[in-house]
């Protein structure tokens, strides 16, 4: 990590969830924003805290340091690559780019060499922490490229986060943060599955929780998601929705390198159960409710 980093002019596409907490950090490390979201109104609103507003991608691009994208799926970052007026046409002047979405290891491995050969470089940056974690910058972020791009960029990922990792080759990135997916979603349905039996047997769920996070059972999600999972409280931080993705992406992956992956099998039919009940925007605590049609609580 580098102290006090020279302000670099960054084009930042999509604003959402994670997008708008992490360029407002970036604007607060002292970088200059120029922001893009195809809902104009997201621009609008960091228009507002200080951030250039643009009505393109070429715009955002438009004579920036690098340009960062960080949009729902892979076909959002490829329409933005690829598509008119896109990042392959319109680099930014310092031929940085930086995708921090969590999108398919072999769609950016593609993005890279497509990259490369017009002289620009690519990173995939993916990220883990929620919308705490971006709001605070205290994520992490797993890093796959050429070391040399890495180290550009590490001044500027550590306005967004506080553990930046050089993980390895294009793709690496994606790699890793997908094992994390498949933690995270295993994880969830544990803790699922206790709160459900610690309901039945009528013991105090708020106790349960924090004895538990004081010993070998403690996790993020026990910490982060535990109190509305045990409230009830469904609404979104992380949608089950880029959940299924990044669990598709993780069986894409598996079933390309035959790799069984039998608990994320039988998780991810839990996720799909939840989005036929409605609950595909909804935070992923509302696993939950799976438990609770099962246990005849709904
Ligand atoms: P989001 O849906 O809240 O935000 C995505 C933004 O991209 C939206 O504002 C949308 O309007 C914009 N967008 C879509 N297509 C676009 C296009 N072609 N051009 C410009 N803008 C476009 O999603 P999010 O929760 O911020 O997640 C973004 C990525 O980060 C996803 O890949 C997700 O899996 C990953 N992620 C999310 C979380 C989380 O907790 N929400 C945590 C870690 C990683």
């Amino acid at each position: 990590m580098t102290d006090n980093p020279r302000p670099e002019t960054i084009g930042f596409i999509g604003l959402g969830t994670m997008g708008r907490e992490m360029a407002i950090n970036l604007m607060k490390a002292g970088h200059r924003v120029q922001a893009f979201d195809v809902r104009h109104e997201a621009v609008d609103d960091l228009a507002t805290l200080g951030a250039q507003a643009c009505r393109s991608v070429a715009a955002a691009a438009k004579d920036a340091a690098m340009a960062i994208t960080m949009l729902p799926d892979t076909p959002d970052v490829e329409s933005v690559v690829y598509g008119e007026g896109g990042l392959l046409t319109n680099p930014p002047k310092g031929r940085l780019i930086i995708d921090m979405s969590t999108i398919a290891p072999n769609a950016v491995r593609k993005m890279s060499v497509d990259f490369a050969n017009t002289g620009v470089d690519f990173l995939d940056a993916p990220v883990s922490g929620g919308p705490v974690g971006a709001k605070n910058a205290s994520l992490s972020i797993m890093v796959g490229g050429r070391a040399e791009a890495f180290a550009r960029a590490e001044k500027v990922f550590a306005g967004m986060g506080t553990t930046i990792t050089h993980v390895g080759a294009s793709g690496a990135g994606q790699t890793v943060k997908l094992c994390n997916q498949l933690i995270c979603g295993i994880n969830i349905q544990a803790i699922c599955e206790a709160i459900a039996l610690g309901r039945a047997s009528g013991v105090n769920l708020h106790q349960l929780r924090s004895v538990l996070l004081g010993g070998s059972a403690a996790s993020w999600m026990l910490d982060k998601l535990g109190p509305a999972m045990i409230e009830g409280d469904a609404k979104a931080g992380f949608r089950i929705d880029l959940m299924l993705k990044d669990l598709r992406l993780v069986q894409e992956q598996a079933q390309a390198l035959a790799v069984p992956l039998p608990a994320t099998a039988l998780m991810t039919s839990q996720y799909v159960e939840a989005r036929a009940h409605g609950e595909g925007g909804n935070g992923n605590q509302a696993l939950f409710r799976v438990y609770d049609r099962m246990t005849n609580r709904l």
